[in-house]
């Protein structure tokens, strides 16, 4: 089922969702399913699967010259979808990225997804390789997120690269960033930019995590200023380690209340720290779905007690 027609069936439900990583390579599906499970007492009609493109990395070989090698620590997003779908009964919706990918590849990879009934997916451009700083795309990939949605709407009217054929039937999600996506000018341009991935096809949108939820409903408004009107499902990640708040602001690009950074200083260990970031995620989970949002969208990063505890208080 579609994520957009399953949240219109529930729509006045706030519904449960999660991310999760693919295990590091080598590790099994086994450990996907020891995360889930404790997961599934919550009904999550979806779980995404992230995606992550290999990185660069430059190894010394004996001789002291230095050799370029392509590492990627996380694959197997579309096998892993499959498998969640096939043990759950549950939509599983991949990551899909510009980068790392030419538009062959990706008309491939969807090709793919469609033969194994997965007919969600996240559309995302992706970030910067670490060594390489700025996002640079794929010799004959796409630049931008914008130009994986319009494939894919063509794909849905059947239209491929080469030729006419079976229309694809793809609900399409898309990033939002209630803070600004880091390379926009301004929120004016990024909004002007999410708007038009929106009218070229995408049928919602999943945000950044925030801690604020006045940032959330202040970008809601904000989408509905400029005719944005698909459901925008908020993301959330509870802190849980003290070191988080300068590490998620760096690569996330968020910043904290005060009052919670103040509560993380004060917190006297691992464990307390760890209390106020979930206790603060509860808080946030509390409001927003008395306010009504759509679905709570949760990047469990494998930490999977940590949301049962979650889920129980809100759920
Ligand atoms: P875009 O929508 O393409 O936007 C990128 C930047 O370009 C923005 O600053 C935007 O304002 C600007 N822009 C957009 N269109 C244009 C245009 N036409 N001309 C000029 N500028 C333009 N990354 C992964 O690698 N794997 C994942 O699984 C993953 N999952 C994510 C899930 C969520 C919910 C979110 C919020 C992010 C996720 N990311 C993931 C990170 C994401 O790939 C990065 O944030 C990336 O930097 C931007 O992706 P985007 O799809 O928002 O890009």
């Amino acid at each position: 089922m579609k994520i957009t027609d399953y949240l219109a069936q529930k729509k006045d439900e706030t519904v449960i969702s999660f991310e999760i990583l693919p295990p590091l390579k080598g590790g099994s599906i086994q450990s996907i399913f020891d995360s889930l499970d404790p997961l599934m007492e919550f009904k999550p009609p979806f779980i995404d699967v992230t995606y992550h493109r290999e990185e660069y990395d430059y190894k010394q070989r004996p001789g002291g010259y230095y050799e370029k090698t392509s590492i990627r620590k996380r694959p197997g997003t579309v096998g892993i979808c499959a498998a969640i779908m096939n043990r759950y009964g549950v939509e599983a919706v991949p990551h899909l990225i510009c980068g790392g990918f030419t538009i062959e590849e990706t008309e491939n990879a969807l090709i793919d997804l469609s033969f194994l009934g997965i007919n969600n997916v996240l559309a995302l451009r992706g970030d910067a390789r670490k060594l390489e700083g700025r996002f640079i795309p794929e010799p004959g990939g796409h630049n931008f997120a914008i130009d994986m949605v319009r494939q894919i709407e063509k794909m849905n009217k059947g239209e491929y690269l080469e030729s006419a054929g079976q229309a694809t039937d793809f609900c399409i999600g898309v990033a939002g960033y209630p803070e600004k996506h880091f390379e926009a000018p301004n929120m004016k341009l990024d909004m002007q930019f999410l708007k038009e991935k929106v009218d070229a096809g995408a049928d919602y949108i999943v945000t950044q995590m925030f801690f604020d939820n006045q940032k959330y409903f202040d970008f809601v408004d904000l989408c509905r200023e400029y005719d944005i009107n698909v459901p925008i499902i908020p993301g959330l990640k509870p802190l849980t380690r003290k070191s988080q708040i300068s590490r998620l602001p760096s690569i996330f690009y968020v910043n904290f209340p005060e009052e919670l950074v103040e509560a993380v200083i004060k917190a006297k260990d691992k464990a307390a720290v760890k209390q106020v970031g979930i206790e603060w995620c509860i808080q946030q989970s509390k409001e927003l779905k008395a306010k009504g949002v759509p679905c709570l969208h949760y990047y469990t990063m494998g930490d999977v007690n940590t949301f049962v505890k979650i889920g129980k208080e809100v759920f």
